[in-house]
């Protein structure tokens, strides 16, 4: 099934993503962009160079001026749309999607996604193949695409200090977009780097996304080299998880809380606004209220972050599944930030990650079900969830969210089976139990 949505197009490539569908959504972008100059890159899919080559002639045949940057991760492209003025980037990738699929993700010339109303002006041209062809397209190579990325992500932080500390590093690119880059970043930093699964001619060597389930090896390898952390990305390196000294992979939202505690402890900027999404952990929110942040939650996709992060000049912000944007350095989820950013807190705080990482604010989730199988039960349950939490914080993005002073609810029903899923995030174990467990008897009389 070919997906559209405010990320962008994914699908099966050649099954649901055919060709016609990446040439019209290509002509689409340069129509809406009218044939202005326009960024290319490619993660490290089968298919990427295929669809690159449709892509460049959609793109081509309506007038754009396209600057190909190659295999480079969607935040370099984000990056040089800004960097070079262009106005849009197009990067061809279906983030952690396993590896059959593919897709496109459009960015405009502020170096952010294209929001909700942009989307559906492009998927308008799309759907009614209002192309405007015309002559005038090039197609220019980049030959450094990853130098003014780099330096400007090693330029934001004290990269002298992390040199001295020349701290033993391994990374786990999955043979992804972040192959390349992510290695010539460390090295700049003084890292001594041993990189795992980052050879962009090879398949992914695990599943795609950087979760504990697909960081066996970078666990096994960090403990043997010794090494003080372990990186992890995603095949378009946006996303950043972390293994810790002694090898152990933590949950992904620890990435965002470390860089969030670090940001604002050497900030001394006034504005101090952290920008986070719904879905984020209260880890991180708890952090940036202990340094003295106002944190604004916004709903879950990354355009909203960003978006609100540019219009409240927020100092840092993004999303708990590792997505670290550091306006500072770029505008978009960007895993080298986020590295950049972690190792100036172990050069800053003379910690080992386990030491940071146990510091802070623990939180413990609960998940629980609710059988529903019966006719019109899932939409019962709802409504009462809805009617139970009238008077709280709610978010009805997907599901029922709700804000409590130490935790939170999450009632949402499963796509693929008759029940309602309860996650309950809270301070003790036994708390977050018992939450579920009332709530449960509450919708179930
Ligand atoms: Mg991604």
């Amino acid at each position: 099934m070919l997906k559209i949505s405010v990320s962008g197009v994914r699908g099966i490539a050649n099954e649901s993503l055919t060709p016609e569908v990446c040439l019209n959504f290509a002509k689409a972008f340069s129509t809406y962009l009218k044939g202005g100059k326009i960024v290319v890159a490619t993660d490290t899919r089968a298919s990427s160079e295929f669809i690159k080559g449709i892509v460049l002639q959609g793109l081509f045949s309506c007038g754009a001026k396209i600057i190909d940057l190659g295999i480079a991760p969607t935040p370099t492209v984000g990056f040089m749309v800004r960097e070079l003025k262009a106005d849009g980037g197009l990067m061809v990738t279906a983030s952690h999607n396993p590896a059959q699929w593919n897709g496109l993700k459009f960015i405009r010339e502020d170096g952010i996604f294209l929001n909700a109303a942009q989307m559906g002006e492009l998927i308008s041209l799309y759907d009614k193949k209002e192309f405007i062809e015309k002559k005038g397209g090039q197609v220019k190579h980049h030959a450094k695409p990853y130098d003014a990325h780099i330096n400007r992500v090693v330029r934001s932080v004290k990269a002298s200090l992390i040199r001295q500390m020349k701290f033993k590093v391994v990374y786990d690119a999955v043979n992804g977009a972040g192959s390349l880059i992510t290695g010539m970043l460390l090295k700049k930093l003084g890292c001594q780097v041993i990189p795992l699964h980052a050879d962009p001619k090879q398949p992914f060597p695990h599943g795609a996304e950087p979760t504990p389930i697909n960081l066996v090896d970078l666990c096994e390898k960090v403990k043997q080299e010794k090494a003080v952390i372990g990186f992890a990305q995603d095949p378009d390196a946006d996303r950043l998880a972390l293994v810790i000294d002694g090898g152990e992979a933590v949950s992904e939202e620890y990435t965002l809380a470390l860089a969030v505690q670090h940001v604002l402890a050497r900030s001394l900027s006034s504005n101090r606004i952290v920008v986070i999404n719904l879905s984020t952990s209260k880890i991180t929110e708890d952090v940036a209220k202990a340094a003295g942040a106002v944190v604004v939650r916004t709903k879950i996709g990354e355009v909203h972050v960003a978006e609100e992060i540019k219009k409240v000049k927020a100092v840092i912000g993004g999303e708990g599944n590792g997505g670290v944007i550091y306006p500072k350095m770029n505008i978009m989820r960007d895993s080298l930030a986020g590295m950049a950013l972690i190792l100036e807190m172990l050069a800053v705080s003379q910690k080992n990650p386990s030491e940071l990482i146990a510091a802070l604010p623990k939180y413990y989730l609960y998940k629980g079900k609710l059988d529903c199988s019966g006719a019109g039960q899932m939409e019962k349950i709802m409504e009462s969830a809805i009617e139970i939490f009238k008077d709280e914080t709610v978010d009805l993005t997907d599901g029922i969210k709700v804000y409590l002073p130490n935790g939170s609810l999450h009632v949402r029903p499963s796509n693929t089976e008759p029940i309602v899923r309860i996650f309950s995030e809270a301070k003790s174990a036994e708390k977050a139990r018992q939450t579920a467990e009332e709530l449960i008897v509450r919708l179930n009389p």
